[in-house]
């Protein structure tokens, strides 16, 4: 469930993407999804009119291992007071409903908001974590899901995260 490495490299039938509301593009993994599915994603990007913070848009993964890539945007952190653990989420909540919709059974996330918009990772992890587990338990059609740290810190945060996520084990 927990995976150190680089999303883009993971073969699922979605892997989603912690984007911007222009969903145009931008650094850190939103870049790095850009890059590896080739010019044909954001063309594709540029149709869909943006993404309200919370909400999820989904398009095809182009030259991906992944088949479809689920953006979602997730909220900049700005001291936690202005609705950010609601809208984060949201994000989870958003990307299950577009995966439903889609027959989709398996998924890989990034740690959405703990790079640039700066969400505390031991805040975010445990939202993240909840969100996945009522997902498991709800949504009968969802195989598996992945989180996919990008350095070993981050990694140790959701593990600790995991272990103490009531009913988790
Ligand atoms: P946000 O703007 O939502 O904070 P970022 O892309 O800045 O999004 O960061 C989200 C997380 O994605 C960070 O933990 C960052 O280290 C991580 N990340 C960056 N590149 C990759 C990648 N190729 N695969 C997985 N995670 C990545």
């Amino acid at each position: 469930m927990l995976w150190l490495g680089d999303i883009t490299t993971v073969a699922a039938d979605a892997i989603v993407n912690a984007a911007n509301e222009s969903l145009l593009g931008g650094g850190g993994v939103d870049g790095a999804i850009h890059r590896a599915a080739g010019a044909e994603l954001l063309e594709e990007c540029r149709t869909l009119g943006g993404c309200p913070t919370g909400e999820a848009r989904i398009t095809r993964g182009y030259r991906l291992p992944a088949r479809h890539v689920i953006h979602t945007v997730g909220p900049r952190w700005h001291g936690g007071g202005q609705g950010e653990a609601a809208l984060l989420a949201r994000c989870y909540q958003s990307v299950f409903a577009r995966m439903e919709e889609h027959g989709l059974r398996t998924v890989a996330f990034p740690s959405i908001s703990t790079g640039v918009y700066g969400y505390p990772i031991e805040q975010a992890s445990r939202i993240a974590l909840r969100e996945i587990h009522a997902a498991l338990e709800r949504r009968p059609a969802l195989e598996k899901v992945t989180v996919v740290l990008f350095s070993p810190g981050d990694l140790q945060v959701y593990q600790r995260a995991l272990a103490e996520l009531p009913g988790a084990q």
